[in-house]
């Protein structure tokens, strides 16, 4: 079956006459539960709860293949999960080597959090495969291809064989890409991790993420990992509200056809951003001259929604952002809508003052071509 039939299908609830056809959000801190709570499926809203239970399954339809199974896990928001693996794998003395350009708050939580408590960072670049380098004696290799916000490149399949060579698990940020783009576990990574806020669920009002295993993977010490990323999530408390996990399930459902259109649109703009002369500098493995382009057309089905762009300095990409109509300026990415941002407002990237990141959504996209040219020509 493909991606669209398959994703659409497996958000609907089981066919049972006179039942709705899509599953309700299930609204519950404890469950009836009466004497020994293991005979029960659904106990406290802390450890498991049903909407979680139809959305991770959709989800989990993603992250499989043919070929294997997947577990998925969901919590209250992407840094959640990224936590919720840092948590699960590593211990003091471990070394993580993580991407030096990887999304801030995750290298943050771990200078800021981890390190503290004993574990040794090692970072590199995303481009290039440096990560490779500096495997030996790891725990955990965290890897974000395309890498948010310059869009760099590695190659999945390649560091997985060397991390398990070095005896390190991986995991893959896939916030960018979602499983319908690019498949971590298939190219054998052993977590698969998402900032579900993003182009998963797309209408940019709810916060998740999510987790995803094999369903047979095991650790160095024989340890279920689902198990381990189960028990994390009970006890660290990062629980998607039943609210949200519905809304999540609601809006997968356009997945395919929102990853479709966006990464398109996405791919038109950064094609017409190269030929404008305001343009220093356009940052899309998409384009056929991106230093990523080889690597990611041969791991990615689509290239994403996330187009970066240099102008001239932080006046031209303030005065771009002012003039443009159907840009929305806001950060995040991944929604129906298009929206950009000057990176470097935050800090924390080292990133050129006139960067923009740009998400292309779901317009038509002869309106947003000519609103970027309106907004470029106002910078002669
Ligand atoms: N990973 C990447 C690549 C992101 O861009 C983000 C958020 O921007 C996150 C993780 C964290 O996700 P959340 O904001 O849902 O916590």
């Amino acid at each position: 079956m493909r991606d669209a039939t398959r994703i659409i299908r497996s958000t609907l609830s089981p066919a049972r006459p006179g039942e709705p056809m899509h599953h309700g959000p299930v609204f519950a801190a404890p469950f009836h539960s009466p004497g020994d709570p293991g005979e029960a499926r659904y106990s406290y809203g802390r450890s498991h709860n049903p909407t979680w239970t139809a959305l991770e399954a959709a989800i989990a339809e993603m992250e499989g293949t043919d070929e294997f199974e997947a577990q998925v896990l969901v919590f209250a928001s992407g840094m959640a999960a990224v936590a919720a693996v840092f948590g699960t794998v590593l211990a003091p003395g471990d070394v993580a080597v993580l991407p030096s350009n990887a999304y801030f708050a995750a290298r943050k939580l771990m200078e800021q959090y981890f390190v503290p408590m004993g574990i040794e960072l090692r970072l590199a670049q995303t481009a290039n495969d440096a990560q490779a380098a500096l495997l030996n004696g790891a725990k955990l290799l965290w890897i974000e291809t395309p890498s948010n916000p310059t869009m760099e490149v590695c190659d999945i399949a390649a560091l997985c064989e060397q991390a398990h060579a070095a005896g390190a698990l991986v995991a893959v940020d896939n916030t960018t890409a979602t499983p319908l783009g690019q498949s971590p576990l298939a190219l054998g990574a052993d977590f698969s991790m998402a900032s579900d806020t993003k182009l998963m669920t797309g209408h940019s009002d709810l916060l998740a993420g999510h987790v995803a295993v094999r369903t047979d993977a095991v650790d160095a010490s024989g340890a279920s990992l689902y198990d381990k990323l189960f028990q994390y999530r009970t006890l660290a408390g990062a629980a998607l509200g039943p609210m949200e996990a519905w809304l999540a399930l609601r809006s997968i459902a356009t997945l395919p056809l929102r990853l479709e259109r966006s990464c398109a649109n996405a791919m038109a703009i950064a094609a017409f951003l190269k030929t404008r002369p305001e343009v220093i500098e356009v940052l899309y493995p998409g384009l056929e001259d991106d230093p990523g382009y080889t690597v990611a057309a041969r791991q990615m089905r689509v290239f994403g929604p996330v187009v970066s762009f240099v102008l001239a300095d932080r006046e031209a990409a303030e005065r771009f952002l002012a003039a443009a109509d159907l840009i929305t300026e806001a950060t995040s990415f991944g929604g129906v809508a298009t929206t950009a941002e000057r990176r470097a407002r935050w800090g924390g990237d080292a990133v050129a003052e006139g960067l923009i990141r740009l998400s292309a959504g779901c317009e038509a996209i002869e309106d947003l071509l000519e609103d970027l040219a309106q907004a470029l020509d106002g910078l002669q």
